[in-house]
């Protein structure tokens, strides 16, 4: 009867979005009065999830390379060990790919997009955004297996301590169809799905050469930076920070855009964003109707403005 948090890794340490899990299955398991256990992949510090109410933890030890139907059958079979009945997960891109194989293997009702703790528990109710966050629907879950994939930054981190026992599960070698030839590294210093913050920067500002103000920016309040699709396509920015339909999706709490236009395409990835603020010298731009705050005026007066500001309020 336990539920059962799936923890994402990088590079052996938990994501911001697994604490994140970890809290929302905490909430669940106190509400539903039953256990709360984790599963992941190669975490190197396990016990850092103690803090966020996970009594027990399954460390998967695997060196296959991301292979989302290896990955499903060994959540899977860890899942059904530990007794679970509701299995969390975050939106992140590897996790779309494994649940959805998963919800099969389980026979599970599966509910994307969650964006809230469950409005009824008995039975689960959930509130999911849909049509890029431009509507909710409330989706029961009715099987008796089910699944809550999570969006990013729609529930919060809160800390419950709880003893943690972590067990090894050393995974025998499975076969598998795919294989990596080379990995290329994206350079994301603060990674778009993680951050809290992210400053996009787009045509409007004219060239590569002008980007020292987007990273200013960014590193002023250690934020990640993206940019619009045009401005990745000409080559000015790397095709990791495009952000939008056809891009990255972005759930960050404070979504900064500057010199974008607002196209409906790159609202469609970023509306999940919780307070967008727009800098356009041109008042007509679709963006405003989108943004929670809006600057009227030239970037390139109005960004470095704002840096000197917020580098005099972080020194008070
Ligand atoms: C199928 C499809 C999928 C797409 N997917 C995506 C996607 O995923 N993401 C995406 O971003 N786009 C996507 N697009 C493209 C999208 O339609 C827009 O063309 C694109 O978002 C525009 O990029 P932009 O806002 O950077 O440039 P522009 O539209 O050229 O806008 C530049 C803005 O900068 C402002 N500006 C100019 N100078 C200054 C200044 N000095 N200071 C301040 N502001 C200034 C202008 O007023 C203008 O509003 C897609 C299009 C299609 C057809």
């Amino acid at each position: 009867m336990a539920i059962i948090v799936y923890l994402e890794t990088e590079n052996g340490s938990f994501k911001k979005s697994a604490l994140e899990v970890s809290s929302y299955g905490r909430k669940l398991a106190d509400e539903k009065k039953t256990n709360l256990c984790g599963i992941t992949f190669n975490s190197s510090d396990p016990f850092k999830i103690e803090k966020y109410g996970v009594e027990k933890l399954i460390n998967i030890k695997t060196d296959h390379v991301f292979d989302a139907k290896i990955y499903a059958d060994l959540l899977c079979k860890n899942f059904r060990d530990l007794g679970g009945t509701i299995f969390i997960t975050g939106s992140s891109a590897d996790s779309r790919f494994i649940f959805p194989i998963i919800s099969i293997l389980l026979d599970a009702s599966y509910a994307t997009n969650v964006v809230e703790f469950p409005s009824s528990i008995s039975p689960l109710v959930l509130k999911r955004s849909v049509f890029t966050n431009k509507a909710f629907v409330f989706t029961e879950l009715k099987n008796k297996h089910k699944i809550i994939g999570i969006l990013n930054n729609s529930f919060g981190i809160f800390e419950s301590e709880r003893k943690l026992e972590v067990k090894d599960y050393i995974s025998e070698s499975l076969d598998s169809n795919v294989q990596v030839e080379s990995i290329k590294e994206d350079g994301e210093k603060i990674s778009i799905a993680d951050a809290e913050i992210v400053v996009s920067g787009g045509r409007g500002l004219k060239g590569p050469e002008n980007w020292n103000l987007v990273e200013d920016l960014a590193k002023t309040l250690g934020a990640a930076t993206a940019c619009s699709k045009p401005v990745s396509d000409m080559g000015w920015r790397p095709h990791s920070e495009h952000v939008g339909q056809t891009g990255k999706p972005v759930a960050s709490n404070l979504y900064i855009a500057i010199g974008v236009s607002g196209a409906i395409q790159h609202l469609a990835g970023i509306n999940a964003s919780k307070c967008k603020v727009v800098i356009n010298n041109d008042p007509e731009a679709p963006f405003f109707k989108a943004a929670d705050y809006g600057v009227v005026g030239d970037a390139f007066d109005v960004v470095p403005k704002l840096i000197e500001g917020l580098k005099k309020f972080k020194s008070r």
